[in-house]
């Protein structure tokens, strides 16, 4: 299913031009429009899905083997240093375009962005951890 209003439904259907780095039955992969990195890509399924929570198990599963195709690839061709996947579920995650996608970022050793793709480590009493424990195994 396609959904009307969705950009990157357009973009995956062709319907609107990107740059296109490889595309097949069920993906299209695009040079993101505004790069965090040199070759900032997007693993884009060709049918609408919102997130990871309403994709199919098995177009998720397809996903992520392109993205280790695309990752090796890139890298060779980029020569670039170490590579980060990275796949934004709602706004709190930061989402902002509501068509699942797989963000794949090359890394180069002086790219700018060490500070950002790292996250800020929680200082957590035990009871909280405990807390944490308990909701996601009771
Ligand atoms: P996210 O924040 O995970 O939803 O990522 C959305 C990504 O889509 C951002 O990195 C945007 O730069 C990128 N983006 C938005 N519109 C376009 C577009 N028309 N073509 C290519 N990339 C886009
Ligand atoms: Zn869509």
């Amino acid at each position: 299913m396609k959904d009307t209003n969705c950009i990157f439904c357009k973009i995956a259907a062709g319907e609107i031009p990107s740059r296109t780095i490889y595309e097949d039955e069920q993906f299209r992969v695009i040079m993101d429009i505004s790069p965090a990195t040199k070759g900032h890509a997007l693993i884009l399924p060709k049918e609408h899905y919102a997130n990871l929570y309403e994709i199919p198990e098995e177009v998720a599963a397809d996903a992520m083997k392109l993205a280790k195709k695309m990752a090796s690839e890139m890298t060779q061709r980029l020569e670039c240093d170490g590579f980060n996947l990275a796949q934004n579920n709602g706004e709190a995650a930061g989402q902002t375009v509501f068509h699942f996608h797989m963000h794949l970022l090359p890394r180069y050793k002086e790219d700018g962005n060490q500070e950002k793709f790292a996250w800020n480590h929680l200082e957590l009493s035990e009871d909280e951890v405990e807390e944490i424990y308990q909701k996601l195994t009771k």
